[in-house]
C-alpha cells in the first residue's frame, strides 16, 4: 500500500480535483480526505478517521455505502459482458430491464428512458431534445431554455448556463445566449420581508410571465427546475410554485423539465419528486439516485407527448443524431437494477419520508432558534440551515469568514460530515436513505455543538 505521504504528492502533483482552489491545493494550503471504505452511512479515511455522511457523498449514495447486492450485480454483469454499446437498436438485459424499472417509477404518461452518464449530460440531452422537438413541430426558433437563479443543472457548456449560481458562469463567458433566468423560488431571501408565501409565490409567477414577454413565447422552448433546489442552497418552493408555474408554460406552449437528479427514487420521501409537488412534467432527469452512485448512470425519462413527436420526427429525418459510446453501458445498468430492487426491498422512500420528518423536527429542535440560524427547512431526507449575523435584523454573516465552512470543519472534528453549500452560509443535509432515527439525532446534535464551538465567542 502507499504512504499517505506519497499520496498526498501525487495528489498535490498531478490531481486536478473537482471545484477545487487549484493553486491552494498544489501548494500543500487546503486539506485533503483521502476515502479509503465505507459501510451503512459512514466512511473511513485513510488516516482512520471514520464519519457519518450526511451528504451521501453528493448526494447520491442513496441505499447507503457498501451494498453487496449491488457489488455483485456489477462483477456478475463484467465477468458476462463487461460492455456492449446502445446503438441502432442494440442493447443488454441489464439496459432493457432498468428502462422498464424507471417507467414503472415514473409517472404514469413518461415510458420512455434514453441513458447517459452523469447529470449534466442528461440535461445536454434534454435541451437537444426540446430543440428536436421543436424543430420537427416546424417551429425551430423555440428554442431559449428558462432556468431559475440558484438553479443546478450541471457543469457543461448548456447546463453549466442553465446552472443559476454564478461561480459557474465567471470567466467561462456562461451562460449561452440560449438560456435566460427567472427568480429563484426562495421565501428565505424574498424581496420584501413582509410579503406572504402566497404574495412571493405570484411574483414569482408574475416575474416568469414577463420573461417570457420579454423574450416572446415564440423563442422559448422550455423551462427547467429542479422540484426543490439542491445546491442553489436546498430550498422547498413556497405554497403553491408549481401550481402557479405550469399553467403559465402550458399557455405558452413552453415544455416542462423537471431535473430530479437528486429529488428522484425516494430523496423527498415519494418515488419520485414531481410525485410530490404536483408537477407534471414533459422531460426528467435522473441520475445520482438511479444507482445510488456505484456506478455512473443517468437518463432522460421522455412523457408519450414527447415521444410522439420524436417518432414522427426520426420517421421524417432518419435516426435520432445523438449518443455517447457509453450511452446505457450495462455495468451501470446491472447497478441500477440492482440498486432500485434494493430501494424497495429495504423500504427506503418510506424510510426517507419517516425519518426524514423525524429529522426536519431534530433539526428545528435543536436549531431553530439558535440566535445565528436565519432558517432551518428541508422535505424528507434534505435538509438546509442557513445562517445569519443576526437573523432579526436580516443581516449576513460576512463571506470573507467562511462561517459555515468552520462549521462543517468543526463538525467533520465530532465525526459528521455535512456540506458547506457552495453559494451562501447554507449547512446542508442529504444522508443516505437508510439512515437511522438515533443517527440523525447525531448529525443534528454535532451540528449544534459545531456551530457552539464556531460562533461561541461571537
Ligand atoms: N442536476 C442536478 C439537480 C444536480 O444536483 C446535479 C449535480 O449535483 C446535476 C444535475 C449534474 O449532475 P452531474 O454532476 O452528475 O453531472
Amino acid at each position: 500500500m502507499l504512504t499517505n505521504d506519497q499520496l498526498n504528492q501525487w495528489d498535490r502533483e498531478h490531481f486536478l480535483h473537482a471545484s477545487t482552489h487549484f493553486a491552494q491545493h498544489a501548494r500543500g494550503e487546503s486539506a485533503t480526505r483521502i476515502v479509503t471504505t465505507a459501510d451503512g452511512v459512514h466512511i473511513e479515511d485513510r488516516d482512520g478517521n471514520r464519519f457519518l455522511d450526511a451528504f451521501a457523498g453528493l448526494y447520491c449514495v442513496n441505499v447507503g455505502y457498501g451494498r453487496t447486492e449491488i457489488a455483485e450485480a456489477i462483477a456478475k454483469q463484467a465477468h458476462e459482458l463487461a460492455y456492449y454499446h446502445s446503438y441502432v437498436g442494440h442493447g443488454t438485459e441489464a439496459s432493457i430491464t432498468l428502462a422498464h424499472m424507471v417507467a414503472e417509477r415514473a409517472p404514469a404518461h413518461m415510458n420512455r428512458v434514453y441513458f447517459g452518464l452523469s447529470g449534466s449530460d442528461a440535461n445536454e440531452t434534454n435541451v437537444k431534445l426540446v430543440w428536436y422537438y421543436w424543430n420537427v413541430k416546424g417551429r425551430p426558433e423555440k428554442r431559449k431554455i428558462i432556468s431559475r437563479w440558484r438553479g443546478y443543472h450541471g457543469s457543461g457548456l448548456v447546463t453549466g448556463s442553465l446552472t443559476g449560481l454564478t461561480p459557474f458562469h465567471a470567466k467561462f463567458g456562461l451562460p449561452m445566449a440560449e438560456v435566460v433566468h427567472t427568480e429563484a423560488p426562495y421565501y428565505f431571501r424574498r424581496p420584501r420581508r413582509d410579503m406572504s408565501e402566497a404574495e412571493f409565490t405570484a411574483h414569482c409567477a408574475a416575474e416568469l410571465e414577463a420573461l417570457i414577454e420579454r423574450e416572446g413565447a415564440d423563442n422559448i422552448g422550455a423551462f427547467i427546475g429542479e422540484p426543490i433546489l439542491g445546491t442553489g442552497g436546498i430550498v422547498p418552493p413556497p405554497a403553491g410554485y408549481w401550481e402557479a408555474i405550469q399553467p403559465i408554460l402550458k399557455k405558452h406552449d413552453i415544455l416542462l423539465i423537471a431535473d430530479e437528479v437528486v429529488t428522484g427514487f425516494g430523496r423527498l420521501g415519494t418515488m419520485m419528486g414531481s410525485t410530490h409537488y404536483g408537477i407534471t412534467p414533459d422531460i426528467i432527469t435522473i441520475a445520482k439516485g438511479l444507482t445510488s452512485a456505484y456506478a455512473p448512470l443517468s437518463g432522460s425519462i421522455v412523457s408519450d407527448g414527447v415521444f410522439k413527436v420524436l417518432e414522427e420526427g426520426t420517421d421524417k429525418f432518419g435516426p435520432f443524431g445523438h449518443g455517447w459510446t457509453y450511452s446505457a453501458h450495462p455495468i451501470g445498468a446491472a447497478a441500477g437494477v440492482a440498486n432500485l430492487k434494493l430501494v424497495d426491498d429495504l423500504g427506503l422512500v418510506q424510510n426517507s419520508r419517516e425519518t426524514g420528518a423525524y429529522f426536519q423536527n431534530a433539526l428545528r429542535e435543536r436549531l431553530g432558534s439558535h440566535r445565528f440560524v436565519g432558517d432551518v427547512r428541508g422535505e424528507g431526507l434534505m435538509a438546509a440551515v442557513e445562517l445569519q449575523r443576526d437573523p432579526d435584523a436580516g443581516t449576513d454573516f460576512d463571506a470573507a469568514d467562511k462561517t459555515t465552512a468552520q462549521v462543517v470543519g468543526a463538525m467533520a472534528k465530532h465525526g459528521v460530515i455535512a456540506r458547506a453549500m457552495p453559494q451562501g452560509e447554507i449547512i446542508g443535509f442529504a444522508p443516505p436513505l437508510c439512515i437511522t432515527p438515533a443517527e440523525v439525532d447525531k448529525v443534528a446534535d454535532v451540528t449544534a455543538q459545531a456551530l457552539e464551538d464556531v460562533t461561541g465567542a461571537l
